[in-house]
């Protein structure tokens, strides 16, 4: 297990998560929004898709036990905690024209879409290859009858965090998100850690020894 990693406020980063490791996404002070990107670390081309996981998960409020599928309906990261249950996969990074459509009495800023783009640039990402982000801890609640959708404050408190599996060898992009409204109007550092899977190699010696015994 890592030291918990500090994402300082309005900022992101990138790193590998190898199959069978955890990454633990912790909102420090309570109420920051920290967007997940995932890529396929063999191939750049498959990628972390909302749409498909909110049709398989018939739901669009993920948590413990749902999986984010790529864009080839293949498991990428599994929610195996969850201690706030609200999170979007609606929307997308904040971003430059985030800014000037809906603060454009506020200094622009690159947001989550450029902090994102920087940080995955050094593994070959393009910024027009950034998908729908998951976003941790934002809250957007949708009116049922009208599908008229808010962005309000996470309703995550200080220490609360979410945790994935990663399901294949990944490229992770992260943030803690630079948008005034979906973080409660202040920005906030994010945390995260990361669990290394057990040792595959005990694994394989037991499925050769099985193997051997049935023949
Ligand atoms: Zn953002």
């Amino acid at each position: 297990m890592t030291d918990a990693i500090e994402i300082p406020e309005r900022s992101g980063t990138a790193f590998t998560l190898k199959q069978g490791d955890t990454l633990v996404v912790i909102d420090p002070r309570g109420e920051q929004v920290a967007d997940l990107l995932a890529f396929n670390a063999e191939d750049l081309n498959e990628v972390i898709s909302s749409g498909r996981t909110l049709d398989y998960a018939e739901t669009i409020y993920l948590t413990t036990d749902h999986i984010l599928y790529s864009n080839r309906s293949r498991p990428m990261l599994t929610i195996v905690d969850d201690t706030v249950g609200r999170h979007d996969f609606l929307l997308t990074p904040c971003s430059f024209d985030t800014f000037h459509h809906f603060y454009p009495d506020l200094p622009p800023h690159r947001g989550c879409f450029g902090n994102l783009a920087t940080a995955l640039e050094p593994f070959g990402v393009q910024p027009d290859r950034i998908p729908t982000a998951f976003n941790c801890f934002m809250n957007v609640p949708i009116d049922g009858e009208t599908g008229r959708l808010k962005v309000l404050p996470p309703i995550s408190k200080a220490g609360d965090h979410v945790t994935f599996r990663a399901e294949m060898d990944l490229i992770i992009g992260l943030t803690a998100c630079s948008a005034p409204d979906s973080n409660g109007g202040t920005f906030k550092p994010i945390h995260y850690r990361i669990e290394a899977a057990c040792s595959p190699v005990t694994t394989r010696v037991a499925t050769q020894t099985d193997t051997r015994k049935s023949r």
